[in-house]
């Protein structure tokens, strides 16, 4: 038999938050040298930093910034923190333009002191609030649903399908989705739904990692493509029929690769990405 083809390193994004013990510029630095073409900036790295020259350092290294995560976190029982939510997603997109991408991915959040329909509500109005915005700065907004179970106060959209219904209600060039496969594997309905998107135009963004089975903590156990049970190139390749040509955006959070040597970290990465994923 013979062996599956390589993935070339052509589309290959890293979120900084995967080599989360690097700062965003030994991140940048290493990132580049292994080949690596895009890098997707967690806000956390930028903080004491000015970000227009962050942005011209991550250009510097060659590094396509293929989008900032994240906004979001819009539903709240307390008007004041809905209120606070609107204007730190404002924050997100005044620091994407710094930047300089053109995308935030929208982790959504919920209140588990109000129904889900109630947070879903909000998220929606609070996606319309900073819309204009967004426009005027072009920073793209990608939905990203979450798995089901950060259903209670991470994100009140669980399903491609539920953020799909959003992005068409919504009806903007610039509210889209992220799919991430460790949120949607699972999902009967995710051909079904990645196709969707495609046709809607708004396949934003494209993350990748693996289930552990069994997985030991629900946040920072994520594995390496392939180590699980998720069928990472499987979900690539209904991605690609939809015309998506963007990068795959390795986001691992993972309390056991973070106590590792990142350079043997970042080879791995780069090992799994080109035979799994
Ligand atoms: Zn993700």
């Amino acid at each position: 038999m013979s062996a599956k083809p390589l993935t070339d390193l052509s589309k290959l994004c890293i979120h900084t938050i995967t080599t989360k013990p690097w700062n965003i510029e030994t991140a940048a630095k290493n990132f580049s040298a292994a080949g690596v073409k895009g890098i997707t900036v967690w806000r956390d790295t930028l903080e004491g930093r000015n970000i227009k020259k962050t942005g011209d350092m991550l250009r510097d290294h060659d590094l396509k910034i293929v989008s900032l995560c994240r906004g979001g976190f819009f539903p709240s029982i307390d008007s004041q923190k809905r209120k606070a939510a609107i204007d730190d997603n404002r924050k997100a997109i005044e620091e994407a333009a710094e930047l300089g991408t053109n995308m935030i991915v929208l982790v959504c959040g919920a209140d588990p002191a109000q129904s889900m329909e109630d947070s879903r509500k909000q998220i929606r109005d609070g996606i319309a609030t900073v819309l204009p915005e967004a426009k005027a700065a072009g920073v793209k907004l990608a939905i990203e649903p979450l798995h089901p179970m950060y259903a209670d106060t991470r994100s009140a959209i669980n399903t491609l399908g539920q953020a799909n219904d959003m992005a068409e209600e919504l009806n903007s060039p610039f509210v889209g989705v992220a799919a991430d496969v460790y949120h949607l594997w699972w999902d009967p309905a995710l051909e079904q739904e990645i196709k969707r998107c495609g046709k809607n135009n708004h396949l934003f963004a494209f993350h990748i990692c693996d289930w552990n089975v069994p997985t030991n903590d629900f946040l920072w156990d994520r594995g390496l493509m392939g180590e699980g049970c998720i069928p990472v190139r499987k979900i690539r390749s209904w991605v690609e029929a939809t015309g998506f040509n963007g990068f795959n955006e390795v986001e691992i959070f993972s309390n056991k690769f973070w106590a590792e040597d990142q350079h043997q970290f970042l080879n791995k990465i780069l090992k799994a990405y080109q035979e799994k994923s």
